[in-house]
């Protein structure tokens, strides 16, 4: 299994590396998107540390940018879990992991959440990605076929056994 991983790694790190300064221009409508982290490192190469894909039709480069750069972190998993990394000795963790998205929400929470620091934490979460983070893709046309790839593609990764995350990893802290 490692080996077809160790093939993925050397075709994904060929592919052009876009970051937060790439407009959604340059991406394909439809696809999937791998993820690059600094100082991460697997089979001589940069290590894949996520895998997405989209359902909705051509919203590849729009959720890739919510995902990663958006400051609105009840609407992605993947920002969430940076802040929770960041805030890991921090008290305002407690009060990252409530929900806000819904107006009822941020009405029932109104007096419990600091949303200045909410947003301040936003705020590092996409100064932590930026610095950090790069990503490739490839264009994948058909809902179906992208959801089906992007199963492989994690299950080849989480089979392998080189590739583990550096003791210093961000992701560990949570
Ligand atoms: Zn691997």
């Amino acid at each position: 299994m490692s080996e077809a991983c160790q093939i993925l790694h050397e075709w994904a790190n060929g592919l052009q590396k876009f970051s937060h300064n790439s407009s959604t221009e340059e991406l394909p409508k439809n696809g999937i998107y791998m993820v690059f982290e600094k100082g991460e490192t697997a089979h001589g190469t940069d290590r894949i540390v996520r895998v997405g894909t989209h359902t909705g039709q051509n919203n590849l480069g729009k959720r890739i940018f919510e995902h990663l750069y958006k400051p609105k972190k009840d609407r992605s998993v993947f920002r969430k879990h940076i802040g929770r990394c960041l805030l890991a000795d921090n008290p305002f963790l407690e009060q990252w992991n409530l929900d806000s998205t819904t107006k009822a929400n941020r009405e029932k929470y109104k007096n419990i959440i600091d949303f200045e620091k909410q947003a301040e934490t936003e705020e590092r979460v996409t100064q932590y990605i930026a610095d950090n983070f790069s990503f490739v893709v490839f264009e994948v046309d058909e809902k179906a076929e992208r959801l089906r790839i992007e199963e492989g593609l994690l299950s080849t990764i989480t089979a392998c056994e080189k590739c583990f995350p550096s003791k210093s990893w961000l992701g560990l802290k949570h």
